[in-house]
């Protein structure tokens, strides 16, 4: 019997979506599920950060220029908001300050856009921020819209012809001749390869074929403002991003964005995620509101207007798994991308040129799934 579909793609985040996408746009035969709607999960909750100081040199740089080609490309048609203005990671203390000039040496080296400012220099980048040693700014970042963003993504899915259903959980798998068959609440449906791009959700969901995955989620809180006149360039940023020093073991983060609209959303606040727990954490709220304002004073009178948060995903060496899985041969993964909003495209896009064209980049092999078990052997 022929499978219904080529690919099942389970999960409409921003990975979800951009897979889709890409195999819709190579004419297969794609359907796309997802338990709640587009969107509604990580890819929702963001502030549509873009960065670059933070990510590897090679592969992962090479991918977040692509993926900024794409955004360029449709900006103006899908109004992305897409702006790269460069964004500031503070630094609040002398260690800090002693950790970066280390690092920004050794990016520099390497061909990284970075520079180091110290005290009140970074007011030349950004005129309003107050009260730092230091920051590290990186010219080449900026921000988008990540609702626009996924709108554009499902749009272009579409009217390639892929199929998406909403409110359709998938529960399990089973293997079938020539395919894999997704059990879901609203029926089984079949496809020669299933893309699980699930997020926060995968592990559970992988466990029962044997699949373990070393990794985890943590629930990140934000917040946004009433509309103000233009106080912030591109993304301000907490060092602990870039130099790794967090403070007392505390994971409350200075960072936030501007929009367009004069909104400004502050994060982060982030905690071991528990059973996919989103509830609003008023002291976490309070904490980052003033971490806030002790670098933003003139802000003192602005009102929060709404609070949220959401689940994302962590990994024990920081990296995604992107590849087959050895217990299910017909099932990728795509998931625990980090900071998907700078390489979301291009993961679409090179995931349909391996599973439709066998374009493979030797590279991939350290995001592959397979090197858990390897490591386990090496040891
Ligand atoms: C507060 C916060 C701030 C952030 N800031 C930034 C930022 O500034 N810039 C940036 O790039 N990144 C940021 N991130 C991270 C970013 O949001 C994630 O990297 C990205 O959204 C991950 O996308 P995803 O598609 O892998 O996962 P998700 O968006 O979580 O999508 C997974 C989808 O799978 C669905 N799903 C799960 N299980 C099933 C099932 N069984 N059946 C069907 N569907 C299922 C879920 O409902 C969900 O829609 C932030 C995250 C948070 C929480």
């Amino acid at each position: 019997m022929q499978n219904e579909y080529d690919y099942i793609v389970v999960g409409a985040g921003v990975v979800g979506l951009a897979i889709t996408r890409s195999l819709a746009m190579k004419n297969k035969r794609v359907l796309l599920l997802e338990r709640q709607d587009f969107g509604a999960a990580a890819s929702g909750t963001n502030l549509g950060q873009l960065s670059v100081a933070d990510r590897a040199a090679g592969l992962e740089i090479e991918m977040v220029k692509e993926t900024f080609k794409a955004y360029a490309e449709v900006a103006a048609e899908y109004g992305l908001e897409y702006e790269r203005k460069g964004g500031l990671c503070t630094l609040e203390t002398e260690e800090d300050i002693a950790i970066a000039e280390r690092l920004v040496a050794e990016k520099r080296a390497k061909g990284y856009n970075l520079e180091l400012l110290y005290g009140d220099q970074v007011r030349k980048v950004e005129p309003w921020i107050e009260n730092l040693k230091g920051g590290v700014y990186s010219p080449d970042e900026g921000r988008i819209n990540p609702f626009k963003v996924n709108h554009w993504l499902l749009q272009e899915a579409l009217d390639a012809g892929a199929i998406y259903l909403s409110h359709t959980e998938v529960l399990g798998f089973e293997e079938i001749e020539g395919g894999m068959a997704c059990l879901s609440t609203e029926g089984t449906y079949t496809a020669g390869t299933v893309i699980l791009a699930t997020g926060s959700w995968s592990k559970e969901l992988l466990k029962p074929y044997g699949i373990e995955l070393p990794m985890g989620y943590i629930r990140g809180t934000a917040m946004v403002t009433q509309a103000f006149p233009k106080v912030m360039n591109g993304p301000v940023e907490d060092g602990a991003f870039f130099t790794g020093n967090v403070p007392d073991g505390d994971t409350i983060y200075f960072g936030g964005v501007q929009e367009e609209n004069g909104t400004i959303v502050i994060a982060q606040a982030n905690r071991a995620g528990e059973d996919y727990n989103t509830a609003i954490d008023n002291e976490d709220l309070t904490k980052m509101a003033k971490l806030f304002l002790s670098h933003y004073p003139a802000l003192k009178d602005i009102q929060i207007v709404r609070a949220w948060s959401g689940n994302t995903t962590t990994t024990e060496d920081d990296e995604p798994f992107w590849g087959f899985s050895e217990e299910l041969p017909r099932m990728f993964l795509a998931i625990a991308f980090k900071g998907a909003f700078s390489l979301a495209p291009a993961v679409g896009r090179r995931t349909a040129d391996w599973l439709v064209d066998g374009s493979y980049d030797e590279r991939y092999e350290k995001w592959s799934p397979l090197r858990v078990g390897r490591c386990e052997e090496e040891a």
